[in-house]
C-alpha cells in the first residue's frame, strides 16, 4: 500500500491524517494539541473509534512520537510511503508542490518574514517528521502556490515599486489547496473539462477567502500579502482603510502590535457581534433577536457578495459559485443571504436544494437557467496527499 501521512503543524498543535489514495480513504486523522501546556494531548479518529492519548512531554517531538506510536499500534506504520507537509507561505519561490531537500527548507525559512507565525511552525513539523521518517520522501504543499498564476495586475498593490521589488510586498493569496481541490470537484459536478470552466470559489471557515479560477488556474483572490485582506472572517476584519492604523494609534495610543492584534484576533464576526466568531452560534443568536449577531452576519454576506461580483471581472463569465469550508458547506442562511445580493449575476436560489445541502454533501443549490451555485465539501488533506503523489511520480 502507498499511504501518505499529511502533516499540518502549528505553533502549539500538530494536525495529521493518513490518506490512502487508491481507495480515497482517510485511514486515520488526529490532532496533537496544547503542546506547551501542562497536559498535552493527542486525539485520534479512525475506524477503531476515537482515541485520546496523554503525551508525557511538551513539544512537537513528543507529538510526533505519539503519532508514530498510534500508527504502529494500528499496524499502519509500514504502509506509510510518503509524507506531505502543509506550508503556509512559499512566497514567489514555489509555484507548485515540491519535494523537500536542504534548499527547499532554506527557501521556506527565507519566507518567514512573510508568515512569521506560520512558517517557523511548519518548518518544525518538517524537521520532526524527517527525524521520524528519515527514509521516506517528504513533500511541501504551499497555501500560496496555487495563486502564483495570478497576473501582475491582480497581485500588485498600488505602492512604490521598490516595496515589491526589494521587499516582496504584493498579494500572494492563501487557501490554495482548498480552492484547487473544490474547483476540480466542481468541474466534475458540472460535467465540464476543468480547462473550460470559469469558477468563483468561496472558502468560508474561520479564515475566509474567495478566488477566481479560470480554466483551473487562479486569476485573482481576496487574501493578500497576509491572510488579513478581503472577506470578513471569524476574528479577522478583512478589508479596511489602512489609515485606521494611524487613527487608532493617535486617538487611543495603541501600538502597531495592538492594532494588528485587534484586526486579526478581535474583529470580524466576533468584533461586530460582540458575541462569538462562530457562525453557528451567531445564527442561533440572530434567531433569538440578537442585534449584534444579526449585523455581523449581514456584513459578512454583503462583503462576500460584493467580492463574488468582483471576481466575475477577471473571469469574463461565471459558470459556478462554489461554497466550501465549515460555513460554506453548512450554513443555509449565509448561502441564501449572499445569493440574495447577487441577482445581478443571474443566480436564483432553490430553497429546497439549499436546505438539503449540509454536513459534507456536494451539489447545486440554484434553479436551472442561470449560473450555478454549488456546495462542495473541501478536503485539504486529500489534496495534499494527491499532490504529494504527483510530485513523487
Ligand atoms: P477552519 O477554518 O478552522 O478549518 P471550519 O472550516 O471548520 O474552520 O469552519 C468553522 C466555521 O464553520 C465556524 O464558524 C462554524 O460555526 C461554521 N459551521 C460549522 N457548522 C455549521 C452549521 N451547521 N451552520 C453554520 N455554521 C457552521
Amino acid at each position: 500500500m502507498h499511504d501518505t501521512l499529511v502533516i499540518n503543524c502549528g505553533s502549539s498543535s500538530l494536525k495529521f491524517a493518513l490518506i490512502r489514495l487508491s481507495s480515497q480513504e482517510t485511514l486515520l486523522s488526529g490532532l496533537a494539541e496544547k503542546l506547551f501546556e501542562a497536559e498535552p494531548v493527542l486525539t485520534v479518529k479512525s475506524a477503531a473509534g476515537k482515541q485520546v492519548v496523554k503525551l508525557s512531554e511538551q513539544g512537537h517531538a513528543e507529538a510526533m512520537r505519539g503519532i508514530l506510536g498510534v500508527l504502529q499500534e494500528q499496524d499502519l506504520l509500514s504502509q506509510v510511503s510518503s509524507v506531505g507537509h502543509r506550508v503556509v507561505h512559499g512566497g514567489e519561490f514555489f509555484k507548485s508542490a515540491t519535494r523537500i531537500d536542504a534548499a527547499v527548507v532554506q527557501a521556506i525559512r527565507d519566507c518567514i518574514p512573510l508568515a512569521p507565525l506560520h512558517n517557523p511552525a511548519n518548518l518544525l513539523g518538517i524537521e520532526e517528521a524527517m527525524k521520524a521518517f528519515p527514509d521516506l520522501p517528504h513533500v511541501a504543499i504551499f497555501d500560496t502556490a496555487f495563486h502564483q498564476t495570478m497576473p501582475e495586475q491582480a497581485y500588485r498593490y498600488a505602492l512604490p515599486d521598490n516595496l515589491y521589488q526589494e521587499h516582496g510586498v504584493r498579494r500572494y493569496g492563501f487557501h490554495g489547496t482548498s480552492h484547487q481541490y473544490v474547483t476540480q470537484q466542481a468541474a466534475k459536478l458540472l460535467g465540464k473539462p476543468l480547462e473550460d470552466t470559469c469558477l468563483v470559489s468561496a472558502h468560508l471557515g474561520n479564515g475566509c477567502s474567495i478566488t477566481a479560477v479560470k480554466g483551473g488556474q487562479s486569476v485573482d483572490t481576496s487574501m493578500g500579502m497576509t491572510p488579513l485582506e478581503g472577506l470578513v472572517m471569524g476574528t479577522r476584519s478583512g478589508d479596511l482603510d489602512p489609515n485606521i492604523h494611524l487613527f487608532l494609534s493617535q486617538t487611543l495610543g495603541w501600538t502597531l502590535e495592538q492594532v494588528t492584534n485587534v484586526l486579526n484576533k478581535k474583529s470580524g464576526l466576533l468584533g461586530i457581534s460582540g458575541l462569538s466568531n462562530d457562525c453557528r452560534e451567531l445564527e442561533e443568536a440572530k434567531n433569538q433577536g440578537h442585534a449584534g449577531a444579526t449585523l455581523a452576519l449581514e456584513v459578512f454576506c454583503y462583503r462576500l457578495a460584493k467580492y463574488v461580483a468582483a471576481m466575475a471581472v477577471p473571469l469574463g463569465r461565471v459558470d459556478a459559485l462554489i461554497f466550501t469550508g465549515g460555513i460554506g458547506e453548512n450554513s443555509r442562511f449565509v448561502r441564501e443571504k449572499t445569493l440574495s445580493h447577487l441577482g445581478i449575476l443571474g443566480f436564483h436560489l432553490d430553497p429546497e436544494k439549499n436546505a438539503g445541502m449540509v454536513g459534507g454533501q456536494s451539489g447545486p443549490i440554484t434553479r436551472e437557467g442561470g449560473p450555478v451555485a454549488l456546495v462542495v465539501g473541501t478536503n485539504e488533506e486529500r489534496m495534499i496527499a494527491l499532490q504529494t503523489r504527483e510530485v513523487l511520480s
